[in-house]
C-alpha cells in the first residue's frame, strides 16, 4: 500500500486545478498589462481569479496581493506592518514561539534593525490566549502576527477572539493562515485580521503562488521593485495559470467544507484512538481545538528519523513535523515551545491527511506504526536503559 500522510508540507495538485492552468498556458499567454486583445483577455483572467479568492475570503478584489506562496506573503505582512509603525516611533511587535519560520525569522531580522519582538509562550495544549495578547500589547506596540493554524502539532488559535483585542488596541493583526486554508472557514472581517497569508499548495493547488489579503487603506511595503502590478505592490509579470490553479483549488476547498470536515475529524480522531495506544507516547496539541487532518505524537525512546524511514519502506509518506529532514539535530522548535524535552521531542511523528485518504489507509498507518515503534524500541540501547530502570520514562 502507497499511503501520502504529509498534506501539511504540500498536497497533490486537484485534477480541475491542472486543467484550468494548462488551459490558460495555452490559451490565455497575453500579458495582463498589454493594450491588445490578448492581452485585455488576460487581465479579465486575472481579475477573475481574483474576485474568486476575495469572495472565499470575505474581502474585497483590490485587498488581494498575489505573491509567490506562503513565505513571501508573511514577509511582506510583516515588513510592511513594521514600515508602519516605525514611522509613528512604534518597534514593537508581538507573535508566538511556535510560528513557521518564515515569519519567526522575519522577525529576527526586524530585531536587527531594532525592532524589540515578543514571542507569547504557548500552553502545553498549543495554544494561547486573548487575554495573554492583550496583556501583552504596549503603547509603542505596531503589529501581532500568531498564526491560524499550527503547521506541525496543527492546534487552531482564537483568531477572532485576539483580532478583536488587536482591534479594540489599535494595533495591526496578521495571521498566517497557511495551514487553515481550504479546511476552516475564514472570514477576514468577522474573524478582524487585517493582514492575512495564503498558499496555494497546501490546499491542492500549484506550488509557488500564494496570497496576501490586506485590509484596504494599509499601505504595503513593496519586496519586489519593478512595474506595477498588483496596484504597485509587488512587480512582476502575474503567473496567471497558477493564480487561476490557486484560485480553483481554493473554491474546491471551501465547497462542503463543513463536511469534508467532519470526514476528516471522524478519520484523524480514528488514527489518534489507535496510535494512544502505543505505551509511553503522548498527542501533542490540543485533542479537539486542532486542524481536522492532523495528528502528531511523540514516542519515548526512539528517534523520529528512523521511524520515517521505516515508514518510508513500508509506503508511507510521513513526516517528523521539523526540520530535521534538512540535515539540522535540533529538535523542533514547536515542541520545544510547548514544553516537550529534547529526549521526547525528537521521537515524533507528523501524519498530516487529507479529505482523499480512507479508513483502510488509517488502519494500516495505525498498525505500521505500532509494529515500527515496537521494532525500534527492540533496538534502542536508551529504551534499555529505561526499561531496565537506569533511566525514569518522562511519558506514561
Ligand atoms: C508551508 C507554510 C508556509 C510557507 O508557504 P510556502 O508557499 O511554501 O512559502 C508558511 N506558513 C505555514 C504555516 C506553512 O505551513
Amino acid at each position: 500500500m502507497k499511503i501520502y500522510a504529509d498534506h501539511a508540507a504540500t498536497t497533490k495538485i486537484s485534477e480541475a486545478a491542472a486543467a484550468a492552468m494548462l488551459y490558460h498556458m495555452n490559451e490565455t499567454y497575453g500579458n495582463p498589462s498589454s493594450l491588445h486583445t490578448e492581452g485585455q483577455r488576460a487581465a479579465e483572467v486575472l481579475a477573475d481569479a481574483r474576485g474568486r479568492i476575495a469572495r472565499l475570503l470575505g474581502a474585497e478584489p483590490r485587498e488581494i496581493i498575489f505573491t509567490s506562496g506562503g513565505s513571501e506573503a508573511d514577509n511582506q505582512a510583516i515588513l510592511s506592518a513594521a514600515r508602519l509603525g516605525e514611522q509613528k516611533g512604534k518597534k514593537h511587535i508581538i507573535s508566538t514561539a511556535f510560528e513557521h519560520h518564515a515569519v519567526l525569522h522575519t522577525l529576527q531580522a526586524l530585531e536587527k534593525q531594532g525592532f524589540e519582538v515578543t514571542l507569547l509562550d504557548v500552553h502545553e495544549n498549543g495554544l494561547i490566549t486573548p487575554e495573554e495578547v492583550a496583556a501583552a500589547i504596549r503603547p509603542d506596540t505596531c503589529l501581532v502576527t500568531v498564526m491560524f493554524a499550527n503547521n506541525e502539532i496543527g492546534t487552531v488559535q482564537p483568531i477572532a477572539e485576539i483580532g478583536e483585542v488587536c482591534r479594540e488596541r489599535e494595533v495591526l493583526f496578521h495571521t498566517d493562515a497557511v495551514q487553515a486554508a481550504g479546511h476552516l472557514p475564514i472570514d477576514v472581517i468577522a474573524q478582524n485580521v487585517d493582514l492575512l497569508s495564503l498558499s496555494a499548495h497546501k490546499f491542492h493547488g500549484p506550488r509557488g503562488v500564494g496570497v496576501l489579503y490586506a485590509k484596504k487603506g494599509i499601505p504595503l511595503t513593496s519586496l519586489i521593485e519593478g512595474g506595477a502590478q498588483e496596484r504597485g505592490r509587488r512587480a512582476g509579470t502575474e503567473n496567471l495559470p497558477a493564480i487561476v490553479g490557486m484560485a480553483v483549488a481554493l473554491e474546491e476547498a471551501c465547497t462542503d467544507l463543513a463536511g469534508k470536515r467532519e470526514r476528516l475529524t471522524a478519520l484523524r480522531d480514528r488514527l489518534i484512538r489507535g496510535l494512544s495506544a502505543i505505551p509511553h507516547s503522548v498527542l501533542n496539541g490540543d485533542p479537539v481545538r486542532r486542524l481536522p487532518g492532523n495528528v502528531h505524537f511523540c514516542f519515548e525512546g526512539i528517534e523520529g528519523e528512523s521511524l520515517l524511514l521505516l515508514l518510508d519502506d513500508k509506503g508511507i509518506a510521513a513526516s517528523s513535523g521539523s526540520a530535521c529532514t534538512s540535515g539540522s539535530l535540533d529538535p523542533s522548535h514547536v515542541l520545544l515551545a510547548i514544553g516537550r524535552p529534547h529526549e521526547i521531542a525528537h521521537g515524533s511523528l507528523r501524519l498530516t491527511l487529507s479529505a482523499e485518504n480512507t479508513e483502510e489507509e488509517v488502519d494500516y498507518l495505525i498498525a505500521a506504526v505500532t509494529d515500527v515503534v515496537a521494532y525500534l524500541r527492540s533496538i534502542s540501547p536508551v529504551w534499555r536503559e529505561l526499561v531496565s530502570g537506569k533511566q525514569k520514562f518522562i511519558l506514561n
